[in-house]
């Protein structure tokens, strides 16, 4: 919808309902049905428009120099499409796009595969990638745990490990004193997902083993002089230490928030065992995870 004939529609809904501007906008914007582009349409328009003129309701020197974007519908500033086609520079410009949502003057969601960013229209350059679960505003973990904490737990046991296996390395990257690996949140919230789906053994296998270099698993123990084997050790038990106890405050708090177990609704023990899903009693009600040792092979 052009933008005179949007703002009539919000005025007449105003006069008609008694609601306030803002809230009919919003409304009005999740309504709008998603439309997709590629990212060369925004850089097209963002290289050759010129800048428009408007009203933020704060001084204009505050504003950021903003053009009227058909392919978004509304207002966006030249500095946050750039900052698009930097985080997409991989895709390309035939990066296809979706617009999820369009708060205007506020903000627009879009999605490029399974990323997704919020692009926040009323100030300069500032954009930040949101949570990898459709319709979710929080951003996620970190760089390489692509999903919110509160989403997380809901990924496939075979995604999690995947994750952790990339942190550990990410986090291990020039890193020379062990110590330094220790103690991480975002380990933390890797291993609370997976205590949700009694997967905490494998998840916090691949994580200390992507930190650490293990010096009884490398193949070439030479490499290792002595006080650097026993630095490594102490800090991956410590570590390992750490991350149980992480997991077990965590499974104990699922216990106590679910009451019953969720598939046959007995009571559920207080004590929990890392290996079962908290909100479930036994091995018996708790779904079997793929890629488990002892579920099904898919
Ligand atoms: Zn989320
Ligand atoms: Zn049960």
């Amino acid at each position: 919808m052009k933008d005179k004939k949007r703002k009539a529609a919000i005025r007449a809904e105003m006069k008609a309902t008694g609601r306030r501007y803002a809230a009919i906008a919003r409304e009005m914007a999740t309504r709008a049905p998603a439309r997709t582009f590629l990212l060369q349409d925004l850089l097209n328009e963002c290289a050759s428009f010129p800048p428009a003129t408007v009203d933020w309701g704060f001084p204009q020197e505050l504003a950021p120099a903003v053009f009227e974007s058909q392919v978004l519908g509304g207002a966006v500033p030249f500095s946050t499409v750039l900052q698009l086609a930097g985080a997409l520079a991989q895709e390309g410009r035939a990066a296809r796009l979706t617009l999820e949502a369009l708060h205007p003057l506020e903000t627009a969601i879009v999605a490029c595969g399974a990323r997704r960013f919020d692009l926040v229209l009323s100030q300069d350059s500032w954009m930040r990638e949101l949570c990898r679960t459709p319709a979710c505003e929080r951003t996620p973990v970190h760089e390489v745990i692509v999903h919110c904490d509160a989403h997380l737990a809901e990924r496939p046991v075979r995604e999690l490990i995947d994750m952790a296996r990339e942190w550990g390395c990410w986090h291990s990257a020039g890193v020379n004193d062990p110590a330094l690996l220790m103690g991480s949140p975002d380990a933390d919230e890797l291993v609370k997902a997976a205590v949700n789906q009694g997967a905490y053994e494998q998840v916090a296998t691949a994580l200390l083993g992507a930190c650490f270099d293990d010096p009884d698993t490398l193949e070439d123990r030479l490499i290792w002089d002595e006080p650097t084997g026993i630095a490594i050790r102490y800090a991956m038990d410590r570590e390992r230490l750490r991350l149980q106890q992480v997991a077990n405050t965590e499974a104990r708090r699922i216990r106590k928030k679910a009451e019953a177990c969720t598939a046959c609704g007995a009571d559920l023990p207080e004590w929990a065992v890392l290996n079962i899903p908290p909100k479930f009693c036994s091995k018996e009600c708790a779904p079997r995870i793929p890629g488990k040792a002892g579920a099904d092979p898919q």
